[in-house]
């Protein structure tokens, strides 16, 4: 985003106007801190600014400022397409294609609003007027701390909107030590925390807020793992029944893939987990060095993300889903060995 961008989106804001604000579907901590904290800022300048996220997001994130604003288009889409229709500006938050919006790709098309892309996955799309895209960033709420110092914003971060940044960097970092973990995070960290982000009570809330049921969720992923050692790889599979029987909610299986990559000598992990009702497996894999998990859900499993965390899914069954894994491997064994 050039400086020339930047008095351009200045200008756009000096003056109150309609905007909406899109997290991806299924959001995360990234997306509905990211997406909020932006809200709380708009807010304050008096714009008309609301969030329309594509679906439901976790329990874990149901305590951040303001995310009972948030409308939901799956639930919501009559009101939220009368926004999206007559919004002047729409900003879009941790994602880089339409289409990870699921159901609200076509009315977001088609709108004639000024779009503003902020995020950091590979390969960004060019529908955007503004894009602010940087792969080398640990999170988009990283991204919205320096484009609000950009805008020379920073002033306006008070407790809220620090906390909602915070709970997008931790997340997006694996609680600071991805690779994308840089000086510079921690020193927005460090000032996050200055202005009010209270990091204990974020902690507390995000990672100890466990169901019993999670948990019972994890043991049977975690009886469900299995290694492929030659590969350095593992993976978990969940079907809808041992979801079913642990009344699933959603953000249970968050960060459950983790588990099979921490395991010693393991640089590729996935976790398949099937969703009778969408008729689909949604992938989620995570990689250690420079193995790129992103080109590997790009090339065998229509999804994408990033070098080291890439989500896809497959339209087949748990089995052949897990078969198909398997069976691309061997293209890879070269790779899996030198990390
Ligand atoms: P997760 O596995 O946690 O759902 O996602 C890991 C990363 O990949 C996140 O940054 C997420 O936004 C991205 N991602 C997840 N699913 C998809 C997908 O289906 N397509 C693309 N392009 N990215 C995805
Ligand atoms: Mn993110």
């Amino acid at each position: 985003m050039s400086l020339q961008d930047i008095s351009e989106i200045k200008q756009l804001l000096s003056k109150p106007k309609k905007i909406v604000i899109v997290p991806h579907k299924n959001p995360d901590g990234d997306a509905v801190g990211s997406t909020l904290a932006l809200l709380h800022y708009l807010l304050m300048l008096d714009h008309n600014a609301v969030i329309i996220a594509p679906n439901d997001y976790p329990d874990f994130l149901k305590w951040l400022p303001k995310q009972d604003s948030i409308l939901k288009y799956d639930t919501d889409q009559t009101e939220s397409d009368e926004l999206i229709n007559n919004a002047e500006i729409i900003f879009t938050l941790d994602f880089n294609a339409l289409h990870r919006t699921g159901n609200m790709e076509s009315v977001l098309e088609s709108s004639n609003a000024i779009k503003i892309m902020i995020d950091h996955h590979q390969q960004p799309d060019g529908y955007a007027k503004y894009t602010f895209s940087d792969v080398s960033m640990s999170s988009t709420c990283e991204m919205v701390y320096h484009f609000l110092n950009k805008l020379d914003a920073l002033d306006k971060i008070n407790q809220d909107l620090a906390t909602c940044l915070y709970v997008g960097i931790m997340t997006d970092t694996g609680s600071f030590r991805f690779r994308s973990t840089t000086s510079t995070t921690h020193k927005v960290i460090a000032d996050l925390i200055d202005k009010g982000a209270d990091n204990t009570k974020i902690h507390n809330n995000v990672y100890d807020t466990n169901s019993f049921n999670r948990l019972q969720l994890l043991a049977c992923a975690l009886s469900n793992l299995n290694v492929l050692p030659e590969y350095r790889a593992a993976y978990i599979t969940l079907s809808q029944d041992e979801l079913q029987k642990q009344d699933y909610k959603k953000g249970d299986t968050e960060g459950f893939v983790n588990y099979a990559l921490s395991l010693d000598n393991i640089v590729l992990a996935a976790i398949f987990i099937e969703d009778k009702q969408q008729g689909i497996i949604k992938i989620s894999l995570r990689s250690k060095g420079d193995f790129s998990v992103n080109e590997l859900s790009r090339a065998h499993f229509e999804g994408g993300g990033h070098t080291n965390a890439a989500g896809g899914k497959s339209d087949s069954t748990m089995e052949e889903t897990v078969e198909k894994f398997i069976s691309i491997l061997p293209n890879y064994i070269k790779e899996l060995n030198n990390e």
